[in-house]
């Protein structure tokens, strides 16, 4: 891409030599076979209490929206641009989005300010506007499926498969369920490389937000102060079509299938960490990366702090112990807006 630079008139004022170098050097930073991560967050350029959502972008085009949550405005977010596909780990509130931003940088990192989400979530209006394949686990799935309905006034249909493939863009959202450990490929049309999309098991639970469901199960559940389950909360895989293998922790405390599954059988070179304090001690999280683990490269989101100021993770924080307890390899804090490229082997190789 960048020898488009030296095409017309400034061309002749390069040798055929020096061309020739500069296109090499400039063609590790082009892109082309990146995956590009951006985090998107309450506050530009921070990692603040309740950002959660990344998109993954793969160098065919295909864009992944990884756990909605909080941190966005809904539909009409104009960080989001096309999406293909939307991932959720499980059905808590700060992930499927029973509250959004009131506004982009309102309030402060520390207590971003917020407006319900209800009845829809910010995930169901994400999904809708944006004719999304939802890639969830089983009840996971219908729900969103179902606020997809209510919003577009009419059934979500599963999504068709071209030999096996879910191959966009859609023209209308559609429901790509899939059990743990099972794998939704989708393919850009012009491409003949698919993503691969696989959740993976995750220790946590996956109860839905009482004022995201509807007035009969309210009833049901309020009198005992019950919680509804939507399945078994997981992380995901994604294999992109450059060989990046991502594994997305989800909410977890530790667990042997990050050594066994995650690292020693899918290989995963990139890890976004979720690092809440009700599941991982900075001790906890570093024993994941180091030992169970052992990706190239980390990312650290869902911190439930204000891990950073001016982009930089201060010093009296959890995520600060935390990444000075992780040995061999980068630990990138999910900043908002700004966009890594990651290369096949998990390196990134720009916006870090
Ligand atoms: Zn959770
Ligand atoms: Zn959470």
């Amino acid at each position: 891409m960048s020898i488009v630079a030296f095409t017309g008139g400034a061309m002749k004022q390069f040798p055929a030599h020096a061309i020739f170098l500069a296109a090499f050097l400039a063609a590790p930073a082009a892109g082309a076979q990146n995956v590009k991560v951006t985090p998107l967050g309450s506050h530009a350029g921070e990692l603040c209490t309740r950002d959660r959502a990344t998109i993954f972008e793969d160098p065919t085009g295909v864009r992944i929206l990884y756990d909605a949550g909080q941190s966005v405005t809904g539909a009409d977010d104009p960080r989001l641009g096309k999406i293909d596909v939307v991932i959720l780990s499980h059905a808590h509130g700060d992930h499927i989005g029973d509250l959004k931003l009131k506004a982009l940088e309102s309030g402060t990192c520390a207590r971003p300010e917020v407006v319900s989400a209800a009845p829809n979530s910010t995930t169901g209006e994400i999904v809708a506007a944006k004719n999304a394949a939802i890639v969830m686990v089983g009840p996971l799935a219908n729900f969103i499926a179902k606020k997809a309905e209510t919003i577009k006034g009419k059934p979500t249909e599963a999504c068709a498969v071209n030999a096996s493939d879910i191959v966009g863009p859609l023209s209308a959202p559609c429901t790509a369920f899939v059990q743990t450990g099972g794998t939704r490929t989708f393919r850009a049309s012009a491409s003949s490389k698919a993503v691969e999309i696989i959740p993976v098991p995750a220790m946590h639970e996956s109860t839905a937000p009482i004022a995201l469901l509807g007035e009969a199960s309210r009833k049901n559940l309020q009198p005992d102060n019950m919680s509804l389950t939507l399945g078994p909360a997981n992380g995901y895989v994604i294999r992109f079509t450059n060989g990046l293998v991502a594994y997305l922790s989800g909410d977890t405390g530790l667990h042997a299938e990050m050594q066994l599954v995650e690292r020693d059988f899918y290989h995963a070179s990139l890890m976004e960490l979720n690092f809440g304090a009700s599941a991982l001690s900075p001790e906890g999280a570093a024993y994941a990366v180091n030992t169970l683990v052992q990706p190239v490269s980390v990312i650290v989101n869902h911190v439930n702090e204000a891990a950073t100021s001016g982009g930089k993770v201060k010093p009296d924080t959890r995520t600060a112990a935390f990444m000075a307890l992780v040995r061999g390899r980068p630990v990138y804090p999910a900043l908002s807006g700004q966009t890594m490229e990651f290369d096949g082997s998990g390196k990134c190789v720009a916006g870090c």
